[in-house]
């Protein structure tokens, strides 16, 4: 029997390809932030109030973002969403690069009602506009989105619909980046690092943000990294079958949703390094060669189906299936492909090495399952996971 753990030895042998050619560009870039335009960034925010989705303050925060990153020259766009009775608007500036190809950096604009958010996420919005207002005079290979989401505070609403509106259109999103409490230090030790919640198929991800923190001097942080760290609108790329990362303050702050959570409470110098990190990751995975991508094309998310056949599609991302699972991928990849495996709750149980690539699971198997593919080429590889509710009750001998 075979395990992923001997897959995943292979991922981590085969490293991703970086360019070099882009350092000094990054080492100027990082240098560009600056502390006072974060300090104006974030006392505009929390000046406004509490603005909880919803609220006219909400809207006024917003209406700030918007225009901030249209002064930058950016392609932006309202992205109106509405979800289980709220609605809102996620704010979304493009960088078009010389492909689709979409590296996304985000941050929630929202606050809880009673908090000014500063920290929350104030300080993940401050960041990711500044990251806006320095990387607009750059060109990336790949296309860098710079997204503002409402509705987190309810249940990462904003990014849900946003995310399963480019899942729908089948759009690439190579990786997310979400900033949510990055300004918040008051120890040596918490100024000097940062949490990094990461797992999985987004691991090399977290790889890259280690790099960054090691190849550059400046930004002075230790990335210490956290798994399944559920709790922000990274989690909504990763629900939909995509990769991605967050980044947290070290420190617990102790004034985390509520009134106290004002400017006098944020670490400026600290938020400057969160921000050239998070830099310096994205500008990296926009000019990072991605030879192999795999992504399940069925079941897809958010809809249940019997056997090979969707019967209905759901307001969620998840995925049931009754019946035996036929799972079906696509990869992009320039190069060539030798096998694909299909791995169940960890456990290898089939593996395609010619197209379609494809497997139907047929054992026994009940409630949630965590499926991983991986696709191993020639001199790249990728994978990619997704849970799935099952209910096959009938074995394969049954039926086959
Ligand atoms: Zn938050």
């Amino acid at each position: 029997m075979k395990w992923i753990a001997a897959a995943m030895a292979i991922l981590i042998l085969i490293s991703y390809p970086i360019s070099s050619s882009g350092e000094n560009e990054i080492q100027e870039m990082i240098s560009k932030v600056n502390e006072e335009m974060l300090y104006y960034y974030d006392s505009t925010i929390q000046n406004m109030g509490p603005h909880p989705t919803g609220s006219q303050e909400c809207e006024k925060v917003a209406d700030f973002i918007y225009e901030e990153l249209q002064s930058y020259g950016l392609q932006v766009e309202n992205h109106y969403w509405e979800k289980k009775g709220y609605s809102g608007r996620n704010i979304v500036a493009t960088l078009p690069g010389k492909d689709n190809k979409a590296v996304i950096l985000s941050a929630h604009y929202d606050s809880v009602a009673v908090s000014p958010g500063a920290d929350d996420d104030g300080s993940g919005v401050s960041c990711v506009l500044m990251a806006a207002k320095i990387m607009s005079d750059y060109s990336f290979t790949h296309t860098i989105k710079f997204v503002f989401f409402s509705g987190e505070e309810q249940g990462l609403y904003g990014s849900d619909r946003f995310v399963r509106d480019m899942y729908e259109r089948n759009e690439i999103i190579l990786a997310d980046i979400q900033l949510d409490g990055v300004g918040h230090a008051v120890s040596r030790e918490g100024g000097s690092k940062m949490r990094l919640s990461s797992s999985g198929s987004s691991a090399w991800i977290a790889g890259v943000v280690n790099e960054m923190a090691e190849s550059y001097d400046e930004i002075g942080l230790n990335v210490k990294i956290y798994r399944d760290f559920a709790g922000s609108d990274h989690q909504s790329f990763i629900n939909y079958g995509y990769e991605g990362v967050f980044f947290l303050e070290y420190e617990f702050n102790p004034h985390y949703h509520s009134s106290q959570d004002v400017i006098d409470y944020v670490n400026f110098t600290y938020m400057a390094k969160m921000c050239k990190l998070a830099i310096a990751t994205a500008a990296t995975l926009a000019d990072m060669d991605v030879k192999t991508m795999v992504r399940v094309v069925e079941p897809e998310r958010g809809a249940i189906y019997f056997g090979d056949r969707k019967i209905l599609d759901t307001d969620d991302y998840n995925s049931v299936v009754i019946g035996k699972m036929m799972m079906k991928v696509e990869i992009l990849t320039d190069d060539k492909i030798n096998l694909v495996e299909f791995y169940m709750d960890g456990e290898l149980r089939g593996v395609d090495a010619t197209e379609p690539y494809e497997y139907r699971f047929g054992k026994v198997a009940l409630f949630r399952h965590h499926i991983t593919v991986l696709a191993e080429g020639e001199s790249s590889n990728d994978m990619t996971e997704m849970d799935v509710y099952l209910f096959n009750l009938v074995p394969r001998y049954w039926l086959d």
